[in-house]
């Protein structure tokens, strides 16, 4: 008999061919509001693994699925999955590292020179007709090239992003982690800093950190009081690693330059969050991984792994292979 499975990430045709082929797939995939339906809750109660994104896992959601072996996540970030419960009920976590790394470290690049350059601001400013002259120094913006990056967490993401920063913009990088790289420092001078002395000398600061107790608010009123008044807050990570009111107020008094977020608190950003009025923050709808093909290779990838977890194959990518 084939193992039920549940869907529920927007997932391509042909991973859904693929797990219909392997399983008794119940394909909720598209539907909104899963955690209200009634119909979403019977299917997990049956499933031996699910494939999805963005629905929070918690104890009490676990316990709601009695049969549960393995859950494929269509992210690399898991931040929404209790690990230490799901380890406990001996369930394997798969995640999709590696494939996404490139693409968010290219939005990290794109978020920098908007925020630099004042792209949403002075495309505002075109669109709305109020191009008149030349533009002057009120509209000048500044150069990444030269600059110094502090990136907060320095993974596989964040070598990305200083692959692309030392190389091609002749930046001087700075990085706080919980150990030291020997790698970036070796291959591009990279330095470890406090995050204090991060925060001081950096021109653009980038967060790359996962969202855990340790990191959530981690940047806040203090922490932008030590940035330079001239420097950027890029965050690409988690919204809840940063103080949202606080970032909104250090923007408004402009006690730091700009920021450049694709990932917020709450997501979607509600229409009346105080980021919307402020012309120095530049806002993209949690759009790192979200190319064509960096998403048919994150599906591919979670496809994969629940296929192998539930047919005694290896999975390409596990957060608690002590489980198995
Ligand atoms: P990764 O390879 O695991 O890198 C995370 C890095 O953060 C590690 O080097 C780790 O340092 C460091 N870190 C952990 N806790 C820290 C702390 N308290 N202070 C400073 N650094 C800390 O992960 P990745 O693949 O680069 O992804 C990073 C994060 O990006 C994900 O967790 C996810 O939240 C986010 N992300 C966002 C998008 C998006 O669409 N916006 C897409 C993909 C990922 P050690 O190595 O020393 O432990």
């Amino acid at each position: 008999m084939k193992k039920t499975v549940v869907a529920y990430a927007a997932l391509p045709p042909s991973c859904i061919a693929r797990l219909a082929q392997t399983f008794d797939l119940r394909d909720f995939t598209g539907q909104s509001g899963l955690s209200r339906k009634p119909a979403f809750a019977t299917a997990l109660a049956e499933a031996e693994g699910v494939i999805g994104a963005g629905l929070l896992w918690d104890r009490t959601r676990i316990e709601a699925c009695p049969k549960l072996r393995v859950v494929s996540t269509v992210t690399v970030g898991y931040d929404l999955y209790d690990v230490e419960a799901l380890t406990e009920r001996r369930i394997l976590l798969c995640n999709t590292p590696d494939v996404l790394t490139e693409s968010v470290a290219d939005l990290s690049l794109a978020l920098m020179l908007s925020c630099a350059r004042r792209i949403g601001e002075l495309e505002r400013m075109v669109r709305s007709g109020h191009w008149k002259r030349s533009v002057d120094a009120p509209e000048f913006g500044s150069d990444a090239y030269g600059k110094t990056l502090g990136i907060i967490g320095m993974g596989r993401i964040g070598a990305a992003v200083v692959r692309r920063a030392a190389l091609g913009f002749g930046m001087r990088v700075l990085y706080d982690a919980r150990s030291d790289k020997p790698q970036v420092e070796r291959d591009y001078g990279a330095q470890r800093r406090s995050l204090d002395d991060l925060l001081r000398e950096s021109d653009f600061v980038c967060v790359l950190a996962p969202l855990t107790p340790e990191t959530e608010n981690l940047l806040g009123a203090r922490e932008f009081a030590l940035m330079k008044p001239t420097a950027f807050l890029i965050n690409v990570a988690r919204g809840k690693v940063i103080d949202e009111s606080a970032l909104a107020v250090a923007l408004r008094e402009r006690r730091i330059a700009g920021a450049g977020l694709d990932v917020f608190v709450r997501e979607p950003l509600a229409v009346d969050s105080p980021l919307m009025l402020l012309d120095n923050v530049v806002l993209v709808p949690h759009i790192g991984s979200a190319t064509h093909e960096t998403r048919q290779a994150m599906a591919d990838m979670a496809t994969d792994n629940l296929i192998a977890a539930l047919t005694g194959g290896e999975p390409r990518a596990m957060v608690n292979p002590q489980v198995r």
